[in-house]
């Protein structure tokens, strides 16, 4: 059986300094906790740092807690102003990549296409991709939500499907995002059990390693209520996991399941 992902979305909001006070209070935390894969993701400016902390505390004891990224380029180099490659990422250590999150489609104006393109460059570089789709309040309303997030998994992962051992994905509905408003275990188990069987048909049974994350307004209150619905395999958690004690309880609630 996998172990669930429990993984922090910090968007921008840490300072290297914040990043690295954070790690001072976490890392303590969970020490020795190797049931459960972790996963922070911070600003760009922050990797390098986080990186070496988390090297130093591996000298000491044992961590399951693996850095991320929120995003990158596809390609290796260029003249891309402002863009960081994944070679950029590797190089730091980085784990994983959140790619296609609400944040960039609705925001930055990114496509399927363009998701599709880093999902297959992630996986080229050894990168493990958290592709996250979700519907808005409006396609939830007029009953489209599981076509929009059959779509965004089809474009998303075209060409990869047979590589979905080393691939996680995100159900975070739009409305649900920074809200405060979760959905319920009910709604989020119908998505995710879609994603189940939709992935497993893409890939042809080999979706076994693969996590569906269910990602908006988690927190230490509902984390156990969402984590006990059969095919959700773990958070991607934004607002709750800025303050480490409240990251901390969630990993411990999903532990007691
Ligand atoms: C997110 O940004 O991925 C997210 C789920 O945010 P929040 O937990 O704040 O809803």
């Amino acid at each position: 059986m996998m172990s669930y992902l429990i993984a922090a979305n910090w968007k921008m909001y840490k300072t290297v300094g914040e990043t690295l006070e954070y790690l001072e209070v976490f890392l303590p935390a969970v020490k020795d906790l190797m049931k459960i894969d972790i996963m922070i993701a911070p600003s760009f400016t922050a990797l390098s740092s986080a990186s070496i902390k988390l090297d130093a505390a591996k000298k000491e004891g044992e961590y399951n807690v693996k850095l991320g990224a929120q995003n990158m380029y596809y390609m290796d180099k260029g003249a891309f102003t402002g863009e960081i490659s994944p070679i950029m990422l590797t190089e730091l250590e980085v784990e994983y990549v959140i790619l296609g999150h609400s944040e960039r489609r609705h925001i930055f104006g990114e496509k399927d296409d363009l998701i599709n393109k880093k999902v297959i460059s992630a996986i080229e570089h050894g990168l493990r991709p958290i592709l996250c789709v979700g519907e808005t309040l409006e396609e939830r309303e007029q009953g489209k939500t599981l076509s929009v997030v059959e779509k965004q998994i089809r474009n998303g992962l075209a060409g990869v499907e047979k590589d979905m051992a080393f691939i996680d994905i995100a159900y975070e509905p739009v409305w649900a995002i920074g809200t405060g408003v979760n959905a319920t275990p009910e709604q989020a188990q119908e998505v995710h059990m879609f994603i189940r069987s939709l992935i497993n048909e893409m890939s042809k049974g080999n979706d076994e390693k693969t996590r569906i994350l269910y990602g908006g307004s988690v927190n230490e209150n509902n984390a156990r209520d969402l984590i006990k619905e059969p095919n959700i395999d773990g958070f991607l958690v934004g607002s709750a996991s800025l303050d480490p004690n409240r990251f901390y309880k969630i990993i411990t609630e999903v532990m007691e399941v």
